[in-house]
């Protein structure tokens, strides 16, 4: 999979890209991160990217000539995305959607905003990764890379991992524990050193439904409530179902 980043700081994102998942993934050949300087195609001493708003007011706005010129002469992989505030909210769903394709491109943003053409005529559609606003989208863009780039396969060693972990199935993940079995008084709960493979998925289960009423009342809702068997299995280990109803022993 390729992915092509343009922005006034690519040494920030190649930086990113190189080490750890990303860049072993780089180097295994599964992925390709490209950051591209919005400068790149500039022909004035100071390779000028912004200018003050037509209209007035604060801040300068990204120029459209630099950034069209940038994106064309690298024709990228397409959809190109910008990051904006204002973009569709990237979640893990999006980043299962971006990690199906052959590949993307996302460009980054600063100062006060790009320029209304950029947006209109060049992009292919808008991501924002909260509602913050942050300086640039460089982060964000860092962010996309990093959710999306352990989605492509292989890239992360146990597959398994990702088809169990938070946002899978609506739920939040169960909690984990390693050794030692007891630290500072806190014991590792018996089940988990039980051996037995299929209470533990029920615990586990169990514990993610009861994590995600706690947390994420909103998840739940989402997926529609709680189905006959969840609620069983949440009064099976005397956990609250969110229903307000005492739980069951
Ligand atoms: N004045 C703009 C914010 C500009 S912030 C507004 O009010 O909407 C400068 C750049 O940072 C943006 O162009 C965008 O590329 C990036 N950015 C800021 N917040 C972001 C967010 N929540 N998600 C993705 N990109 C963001």
């Amino acid at each position: 999979m390729r992915i092509d980043v343009f922005t006034i700081f690519p040494e920030l994102v190649s930086g990113f890209a190189a080490a750890s998942l990303l860049g072993k993934a780089q180097s295994r050949g599964l992925l390709d991160i490209r950051a591209h300087d919005l400068r790149a195609e500039t022909t004035d001493p100071h390779r000028t990217v912004d200018d003050s708003p037509f209209g007035g007011g604060a801040g300068m706005v990204l120029m459209p000539e630099p950034v069209f010129a940038a994106v064309e002469a690298v024709d990228p992989p397409r959809p190109l995305l910008l990051l904006d505030p204002g973009g569709r909210r990237f979640d893990q769903a999006m980043a299962h959607e971006l990690a199906a394709l052959d590949g993307f491109s996302l460009l980054c943003g600063r100062y006060e905003n790009v320029d209304h053409r950029i947006r209109e005529h060049l992009v292919d559609g808008e991501v924002s990764i909260g509602d913050y606003v942050l300086s640039g989208g460089e982060v964000a863009a860092m962010v996309i890379l990093e959710a999306v780039g352990r989605l492509v396969p292989e890239v992360m060693g146990n597959r398994a991992s990702v088809d169990e972990e938070s946002f899978a199935d609506g739920l939040l993940e169960y909690p984990h524990y390693t050794r030692p079995a007891e630290f500072r008084g806190w014991e590792v709960p018996d089940v988990l050193r039980s051996g037995d493979h299929g209470r533990v998925a029920r615990w586990r289960r169990a514990q993610s439904l009861a994590r995600t009423i706690r947390e994420r009342p909103d998840l739940i809702e989402a997926r529609g409530g709680l189905a006959d068997e969840e609620r069983e299995a949440l009064a099976e280990h005397g956990l609250d179902d969110g229903s307000g109803r005492p739980a069951l022993d």
